[in-house]
């Protein structure tokens, strides 16, 4: 089969893998036990991984200590859940105002409605408009004196619709409000500069950059201002106390590695999915009745969500059975539920769920772009014919 289903999760590049696996039974230290050289080298490694992703990030790095504002988790629906609770919990004194927005992955959206109903918390969630925006004035006008927090995901995980990040950030600052970010499906794919991108926190996954799965991180700004976070898990004091558990050594290896041929190639990189994305979806368009759902001008460059009219999305996943994509609805056990990204940008229950999102990524080729794309028009045109067939 054929997979088109990056946004998802990446497979580990073989660089990625072969730099790991020392670290699983030869060096298989544990990075806090410096007494020894099996420490001290685990230790060694964990400070070149902070260094890697901090150069990914535009963060400043350390030769010494490693980059003091990378928080190694367990990925990135921990690393939502530190930055929310822990920068809440931190800010009491302020007031229990928290700011999200309507599309975010439920890892924030429910790590929000958690604090709203069971810790005293007030939340505003924002709409978005049809492109899946979110409008900075907006955010502007929802800040209030006792506002702590506002979390706003760098790109949507279901269209890649870009959100207006250095926008919403230069109001936060301007108000004194905490900026999250969400960055998850944009690592490695857009271009990150934190020394100048005003963000507070931003949460990261490995997994979605071709690095192994269960391992992520936090970047957790330092300076101007000096994020205060409470802990979310009690222990041993790791990651200088912002999250307790022995280090995943090989796992945090592997982020390093990822995060590392990612910053060299990202121009390269984002250059070969947009055209192999756009060939897709313009080779997709000849079957007439496709529309795109989410910003063209401003999305990731290796990710489109189409909506197929008079086509069920579950329907064509099925009828494609070599292609590994995913509908733009989540099915549960009540039957298809519509996206509520899609839902809330204002498409209607039925254009939601004849959504599918494909995306490619760094193995993909033209030719499998091409058989794809021949074999949805194909489809699209059968399932159509058929349709119409059974109504007359
Ligand atoms: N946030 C976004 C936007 C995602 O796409 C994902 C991945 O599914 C997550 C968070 C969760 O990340 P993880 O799998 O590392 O917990």
């Amino acid at each position: 089969p054929i997979y088109l289903d990056h946004c998802a999760t990446t497979p580990v590049d073989e660089r990625v893998f072969e730099a790991m696996r020392p670290y699983f039974t030869e060096v298989f230290g544990n990075a806090a036990s410096s007494s020894h050289a099996f420490g001290q080298e685990a230790a060694a490694a964990v400070l070149r991984a902070r260094n890697q992703v901090a150069a990914l990030l535009g963060v400043e790095q350390d030769a010494r200590t490693g980059a003091r504002e990378i928080v190694f988790t367990s990925g990135a629906t921990e690393a939502n859940n530190l930055a929310i609770k822990g920068a809440a919990a931190a800010s009491t004194g302020k007031g229990k105002h928290l700011i999200t927005q309507v599309t975010e992955h439920k890892a924030v959206l429910e790590t929000c409605q958690y604090l709203r109903d069971h810790q005293g918390y007030e939340l505003t969630v924002l709409p978005v408009d049809r492109q899946g925006r979110v409008r900075p004035g907006d955010v502007k006008d929802a800040i209030r004196p006792d506002t702590v927090l506002v979390s706003l995901m760098w790109a949507n995980n279901e269209t890649g619709t870009l959100l207006p990040i250095r926008e919403v950030g230069a109001i936060c600052r301007e108000h004194g409000v905490l900026l999250h970010t969400d960055a998850t499906q944009a690592v490695g794919k857009v271009l990150i500069d934190l020394a100048a991108d005003p963000v507070d926190l931003l949460s990261l996954s490995a997994h979605k950059f071709y690095g192994p799965k269960g391992v992520g991180a936090l970047f957790v700004r330092r300076r101007d201002p000096h994020v205060r976070l409470v802990p979310q898990f009690h222990g041993g004091g790791h990651e200088r106390g912002f999250r307790s558990g022995t280090l995943n050594v090989p796992g945090i290896v592997g982020l390093g590695v990822a995060a590392d041929i990612c910053r060299e190639h990202l121009s390269d990189e984002t250059a070969r999915t947009a055209s192999l994305r756009d060939r897709l979806e313009q080779t997709i368009q000849q079957a007439g009745g496709v529309a795109i759902n989410g910003d063209p001008a401003g999305r990731l460059p290796n990710v489109c969500n189409l909506s197929f009219a008079g086509i069920r999305g579950d329907k064509l996943v099925a009828a494609l059975d070599d292609v590994a994509l995913s509908t733009g609805s989540a099915c549960n056990s009540a039957g298809v539920e519509a996206s509520h990204v899609l839902r809330a940008m204002g498409i209607d229950a039925q254009l939601a769920a004849q959504s599918i999102r494909l995306s490619v990524g760094r193995s993909t080729t033209i030719e499998q772009v091409d058989y794809v794309a021949d074999k949805i028009v194909q489809v699209v045109t059968d399932l159509r014919e058929q349709q119409t067939s059974y109504a007359v």
